[in-house]
């Protein structure tokens, strides 16, 4: 498909050239120096202890799981309406996903009284996940999580650089988890970071990234070591030097990239604001967004295929974010029929429009006409 607006799109330039290169002509291309810049550079926009780099945020919530030793027969409250990932990470180590609905058709993520209703004795942590780079009500959930003796892991895939409270996404929880997979606000193709405050973890975590080898094939290499211990079940979730390289630059670009993509909401905002047939969410939200997606409502009464259709016949595409969980056939075999309305709501009723840093004067107005042509086309 020839997109005249796309969803989204990399924001790559020479910088991003220029570091694989350097890469390549250094002659150590896994795990090594750039990849520990490339953490400390990380923790350090954070204001966090440790950043911890991986292939990707799937396997980072794996890791999280695994670090907060939640197993079989501990339940995780989880939104429904995020990525299958989210849910996966906590099937990944045999405990149960428990399914919360989100807290209205104006705040699409987890509701924190939504989850007090589903504390059993069984709950080990909760794992929320900042939809569209606007924070879940950290405080809140935070507050519920220190009384009934939860851990927290925040999937923080959308929401780099995102704050609340002047408190930054992925710093708030036990565990923060990251993804650098094309589409997100940085970009390295697969990758990911997992970051805490707290040590324990943080070692357990860099262990286990690398087989739970007691050395790395660079300490061997620097002649650090000679040998190394196996202490316990590892994997190979590794980050390379070449994306921890891209990760560098284009961490460098990401205060600029969100505050642009922020700009562009508010005129898509301004723009739609009036607009009969759709509403938009997150109209007051507190914090500082890392403005990674741009969802819109549609009335009742629309017809969303309609809607997309006349959306791509213009040659603009949109997405939906997200099928909820809770209705895919291996999530119903698992947990059974279940109702959570207003993520089903939003299911149902969710587009999500073109929205990245690199995006044309000429192709916003583009998506803004777009959309009015749009809500005529599937109204009936
Ligand atoms: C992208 C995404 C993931 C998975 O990230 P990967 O790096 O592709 O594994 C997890 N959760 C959410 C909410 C995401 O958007």
């Amino acid at each position: 498909m020839d997109w005249r607006v796309p969803l989204s799109d990399l924001n790559f330039g020479a910088e991003e050239r220029n570091a694989i290169l350097s890469v390549l002509d250094s002659g150590w291309l896994t795990m090594g120096e750039v990849t520990s810049r490339f953490e400390d550079a990380f923790a350090s926009m954070l204001d966090i202890r440790h950043a911890i780099g991986v292939s990707n945020a799937t396997v980072g919530l794996h890791l999280a799981c695994l670090a907060l030793d939640i197993g079989p027969g501990d339940e995780v409250i989880t939104p429904s309406l995020s990525f299958v990932a989210t849910a996966n990470s906590v099937k990944y180590v045999g405990a149960k996903p428990v399914f919360a609905d989100v807290s209205s058709l104006m705040d699409f993520s987890i509701s924190p009284s939504e989850i007090m209703g589903l504390i059993t004795p069984a709950t080990k942590a909760i794992l929320v996940m900042h939809y569209g780079g606007y924070l879940c009500d950290m405080s809140s959930i935070m507050e519920i999580a220190q009384k009934k003796n939860l851990a927290v892991i925040e999937d923080a895939a959308h929401a780099p650089g995102a704050e609340l409270l002047e408190r930054k996404a992925g710093t708030w929880g036990d565990i923060g988890v990251f993804s650098f997979f094309s589409n997100k606000n940085l970009a390295t193709g697969e990758g990911g970071m997992v970051v805490t405050n707290r040590d324990d973890i943080a070692e357990k975590i860099r262990r286990m990234r690398s087989h739970g080898m007691t050395t790395l094939t660079l300490d061997r290499y620097k002649g650090h070591a000679f040998s190394y211990d196996v202490v316990e079940l590892g994997y190979n979730y590794r980050i390379d030097e070449i994306r921890s390289s891209l990760g560098l630059v284009q961490l460098e670009k990401l205060e600029r990239s969100n505050q642009r993509r922020r700009e562009i909401s508010d005129y898509y905002r301004e723009k739609l604001a009036n607009l009969e047939g759709i509403s938009i969410p997150y109209q007051d939200h507190l914090g500082i967004t890392s403005a990674h997606l741009f969802p819109i409502l549609l009335e009742n009464g629309l017809d969303r295929t309609a809607f997309m259709q006349s959306m791509k016949d213009d040659r603009i595409q949109t997405s939906v974010h997200y099928p909820p969980i809770h209705q895919f056939t291996y999530y119903r075999e698992q947990v059974g029929e279940m109702r959570l309305p207003v993520t089903e709501e939003v299911g149902a009723r969710e587009v999500t429009l073109p929205l990245f840093p690199s995006i044309s004067e000429e192709q916003v107005k583009l998506v803004v006409d777009g959309v009015k042509k749009a809500v005529d086309d599937s109204s009936s």
